[in-house]
């Protein structure tokens, strides 16, 4: 599904930050797959050049059997937006959309204005929001919110959905429902997904942890544990 071949990624600068020193993984279809390491280790670089959201310096990276670094950008952008799902940090609502108007964003983007509400609708029944659908942004918990973003980014069935810190701004209990969540998506659609967490916890709900330590894989978890700060 995702194979990364000797993957960097330099920021350049009077000082350039190596931020990603050449990584190799492949993560197969229908795995659900943690990214972490302490902070600073280029874990959101990564998920940036896998999710077409920059360029790296150097290697490949193939979803799905595309070369999606050979791509124009116009075909980038295309790919991201047919075959990619992303759920941030922030949930990146729009403001004046209703949940339903949210969910459907990303296809009538796509298809010139044109989305299909039943299909939205669905989406927020799968995560639990089918009684929240005329709710606007403002009317709806953080939790909600995400569960909202996390339906937008499944609209137009991604190959691999993308989590950069999805649970960083929410309380225990709304975190717990945004991972079971995911791991439902993942069990039940066999949605192949790649998160980012800080919370060395939440190893459970995944298949498998990539380790990551100054812009390296790691083989261990006790390579970084030592250092204290996940
Ligand atoms: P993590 O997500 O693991 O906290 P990042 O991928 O954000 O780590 O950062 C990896 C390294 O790259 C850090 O040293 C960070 O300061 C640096 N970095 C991240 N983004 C930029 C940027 N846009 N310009 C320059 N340096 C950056």
């Amino acid at each position: 599904m995702i194979s990364v071949k000797n993957l960097e990624k330099t920021y350049p600068g009077a000082v350039p930050t190596f931020a990603l020193r050449g990584v190799s993984f492949d993560i197969k279809k229908g795995e659900f797959v943690a990214l972490m390491g302490r902070s600073g280790c280029g874990k959101s670089t990564l998920l940036h050049q896998l999710g077409l959201i920059d360029t790296p310096t150097a290697g490949s990276i193939r979803i799905g059997g595309t070369d999606v670094l050979h791509l124009s950008d116009e075909e980038k952008t295309q790919f991201r937006l047919q075959r990619l799902g992303y759920v941030f940090q922030e949930y990146a609502l729009i403001a004046e959309f209703t949940a339903l108007e949210n969910v459907g964003f990303p296809a009538s983007v796509l298809h010139g204005g044109v989305w299909d509400k039943d299909k939205a609708t669905k989406l927020l029944g799968l995560v639990g929001l089918g009684h929240r659908l005329d709710h606007y942004p403002k009317e709806l918990s953080g939790g909600e919110q995400q569960r909202v973003a996390i339906a937008r980014a499944l609209i137009n069935d991604p190959e691999v959905l993308f989590a950069d810190e999805a649970t960083a701004n929410l309380d225990t209990e709304a975190s717990v429902v945004v991972l079971k969540l995911f791991q439902k998506l993942n069990k039940e659609l066999e949605q192949t997904i790649l998160m980012i967490t800080h919370e060395p916890e939440d190893k459970k709900y995944v298949d498998r942890v990539i380790w990551m330590k100054d812009g390296l894989l790691s083989d261990s978890e006790s390579s970084i544990l030592k250092d204290k700060e996940i």
